[in-house]
C-alpha cells in the first residue's frame, strides 16, 4: 500500500498527457498555423495573393500563415492575415474563392480596422466550391464539392473551429462576399443569390424591400444596386429581430446601405444561420458587394458596408449582434 500513492500518480499523470496529445482543444489555437515567410507567399499558389503581387505595400504591417486540414473528405487550405500592430480586431472571413473583390477588401480592412483575415484557398482556378467527396456541412449524404459557407455545422468541427478559434474575445465576425447582378427570375438574365427587393413585386414593376429587409436612406449611386447590401441574422422563434438588431439594421439602412434582417429557423450552413442558432453571443456582419469588372469599386462598397456596421452597431467593444 505505501507504493500506492506515487504510482496512481504516475498513472494519472500518464494518462493526463496521453489525454492531451488526443485532445486539440488542449492545444492553442495557433499550434495548427504555420507562419509564412514573404519570400514564400509564392508557395501558397493562392490567385489571390499573385493578383495582387505588384501591388506595392499590399501586405506591409500583416502577417501570413496558413493552415491544411482534411475533414470528411476534404482537404482545406485556409490562408490567415493578421494585423501584426493591433491583432485585437474583427475577424474578417472570405470563404468563397471566386470573389476577388472580397479578398482584397478584407486586406483592406484588416490594415484599416485590425484584426485577423481568413480566406478559403481552394486551389488554382480560384474555384467557388472545394472539390472532394465526402460530407458538406449540412447535406445530407455525400458530395463532390463544398461549398465553404455551407460548411458551419457541428459535423465539422476542425472547419468551424479553425475560423472561430482565431476570433479575439469581444470582437465580431465580419464575413465579405461579393454577389452577382440580380437574381434567378428577374426578367432581365439576374442570377445573384441574394437581393434586397421583394421578387415578386420586383417583377410587377414595384420596388420594396424583401421581408426584414430595409432599403438604404439616400444611399450614394455606386451603393444603390440591390444587389450590395448588409445582413444580420435573427432566430425565426423570436418573432422579430431584437432591439439593439433592429436598432442596428436601422442605423445601417440610414448611413445609405441596403441592410437585410435575415430570419433563420434551420441553418442552411452559413457562418452566419451558425452562429446564430449556436453562438448567438458572437457579433456577425455579412457584407454583399454587387461583383463589377473593376475590383476596387467592389471592395469600396465593402468599406462603405463595414463602416455602416462598425459606426452604427459597435459601442466601445461591445458590438451589437
Ligand atoms: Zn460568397
Amino acid at each position: 500500500m505505501l507504493y500506492e500513492p506515487p504510482m496512481r500518480i504516475i498513472l494519472l499523470t500518464l494518462f493526463a498527457s496521453f489525454a492531451t496529445l488526443l485532445s486539440s482543444s488542449a492545444r492553442t489555437a495557433d499550434d495548427d498555423w504555420v507562419a509564412i515567410t514573404p519570400a514564400s507567399y509564392s508557395q501558397l499558389a493562392d490567385d489571390d495573393l499573385r493578383r495582387n503581387n505588384d501591388v506595392a505595400g499590399f501586405l506591409d504591417g500583416i502577417s501570413v500563415a496558413e493552415r491544411r486540414f482534411s475533414e470528411n473528405g476534404f482537404d482545406w487550405h485556409l490562408i490567415r492575415f493578421t494585423n501584426v500592430a493591433k491583432p485585437d480586431g474583427p475577424l474578417w472571413m472570405v470563404p468563397h474563392d471566386d470573389e476577388n473583390a472580397a479578398f482584397d477588401a478584407m486586406i483592406a480592412a484588416v490594415k484599416d480596422h485590425g484584426g485577423v483575415g481568413i480566406a478559403v484557398n481552394s486551389g488554382p482556378g480560384s474555384l467557388r466550391r472545394q472539390a472532394g467527396y465526402g460530407v458538406c456541412g449540412v447535406r445530407p449524404g455525400k458530395a463532390s464539392s463544398c461549398d465553404p459557407n455551407r460548411n458551419f455545422d457541428e459535423r465539422t468541427p476542425l472547419f468551424t473551429s479553425a475560423f472561430l478559434s482565431q476570433r479575439a474575445e469581444g470582437q465580431p465576425v465580419i464575413a465579405l462576399h461579393t454577389n452577382t447582378h440580380g437574381f434567378s427570375g428577374d426578367g432581365k438574365g439576374g442570377r445573384g443569390e441574394i437581393t434586397i427587393v421583394d421578387r415578386d413585386a420586383y417583377r410587377r414593376g414595384e420596388i420594396k424591400a424583401r421581408a426584414g429587409g430595409i432599403l438604404a436612406v439616400d444611399p450614394q449611386p455606386h451603393m444603390a444596386n440591390y444587389d450590395t447590401i448588409g445582413l444580420t441574422a435573427y432566430l425565426a422563434g423570436a418573432g422579430k429581430p431584437p432591439e439593439d438588431t433592429a436598432k442596428c439594421g436601422q442605423a445601417i439602412a440610414n448611413a445609405g446601405v441596403h441592410f437585410w434582417h435575415e430570419r433563420v429557423g434551420q441553418s442552411d450552413g452559413s457562418m452566419s444561420n451558425y452562429l446564430i442558432l449556436n453562438q448567438p453571443e458572437i457579433p456577425y456582419f455579412n457584407a454583399e458587394s454587387r461583383a463589377d469588372i473593376d475590383l476596387a469599386l467592389s471592395a469600396s462598397r465593402h468599406a462603405a458596408m463595414v463602416n455602416a456596421y462598425l459606426d452604427g452597431c459597435v459601442s466601445g467593444n461591445k458590438p451589437a449582434p
